[in-house]
């Protein structure tokens, strides 16, 4: 049986190069070595995200040639946003309540009433670091009502896992962040919480990624054991691609999207090759084609 890997953007934006080469790492790493790859929306964000932004990028992974072997439909077998999915995150609240009341069955839930401004207050920190949420509300038996915010509590103690790219890595979840959010105050589910809870429902052995999401990675594995996942996960995370002046792509710094680049007549072999030389899977930048892909991850890697 093959392995199983996933795409997971959300749609808060237009995809960019950065999505490009992740893309890029996912199915080649899968057509090189026997995995299939899943297509997830992760949409868990209902403030940010939205339905345009989720039909460009079925339409954008197509032009690319990034075709899923399973998971979300591409738009032209499946036309309407509103077409319910079980790979969308927004259509299944229902997986992840249930996930939370079994924690909350294992007493390792509670109801927090902090802000983030609380937070940030309660535990200061320097500007771009990660807050750690002190365990305010830990003993506070707040009642269930007060809000729709519940943390996980988290144990002290180590996570280690071995990274292909990175080596070995150790992480203590209970220092770096502290008790996980996983509901908010407005009933959203937290990243943190739906990409373990989607990992398990979607049998992924696999999970291919930015290096920006490594630290998450200690605090997703103590999810996932607590909610009784037996399944090992490989974990790849892959060097981003930086601007000049070090900071990473962002749909929030107006990066040139693909459609735009598409728009203006940019071939998507040109951006394929673009997006694998400012990743240094390349040499330099050529056109590249979906085909090609495997052969960047077939020696060794
Ligand atoms: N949805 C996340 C993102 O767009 C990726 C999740 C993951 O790979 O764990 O950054």
């Amino acid at each position: 049986m093959a392995w199983r890997t996933r795409f997971a953007p959300a749609p808060t934006g237009y995809l960019h190069l950065g999505h490009v080469l992740n893309a890029i790492h996912v199915w080649g790493i899968a057509r090189a070595h026997g995995g299939e790859v899943l297509l997830r929306i992760e949409d868990h964000d209902r403030s940010r995200c939205r339905g345009e932004y989720e039909t460009a990028l079925r339409e954008d992974l197509d032009w690319l040639g990034f075709v899923p072997d399973l998971g979300y439909q591409p738009p032209a077998i499946t036309a309407h946003n509103d077409t319910p999915s079980p790979y969308r995150q927004s259509d299944n609240a229902a997986r992840y309540t249930a996930a939370l009341a079994a924690l909350t069955a294992q007493d390792l839930t509670y109801v927090c009433t902090c802000t983030r401004r609380d937070v940030a207050r309660a535990a200061p920190h320097p500007s771009g670091a990660e807050p750690r949420y002190p365990g305010t509300c830990r003993q506070a038996h707040h009642p269930e009502s007060a809000t729709r915010a519940r943390r996980v509590r988290m144990a002290h103690g180590t996570e280690i896992f071995e990274d292909r790219y990175r080596g070995m890595v150790q992480q203590t979840p209970a220092e770096q962040c502290g008790d996980v959010l996983v509901r908010d105050r407005h009933g959203h589910w937290t990243y943190q919480f739906a990409v373990v809870v989607d990992d398990m429902a979607h049998d992924i052995d696999v999970v291919i990624r930015g290096d920006d999401l490594l630290d998450s990675t200690g605090r997703q594995l103590r999810l996932a054991a607590l909610l009784g996942r037996e399944r090992p996960i490989t974990w790849w995370h892959h060097p981003l691609i930086m601007h000049p002046d070090g900071r990473k792509l962002s749909k929030a710094y107006h990066d040139t999207s693909i459609r735009e680049r598409r728009a203006a007549g940019t071939p998507a072999a040109a951006l394929l090759g673009e997006a694998a030389w400012r990743g240094g899977l390349l040499p330099e930048a050529r056109d590249l084609t979906i085909d090609e892909l495997p052969a960047l991850f077939a020696a060794g890697r």
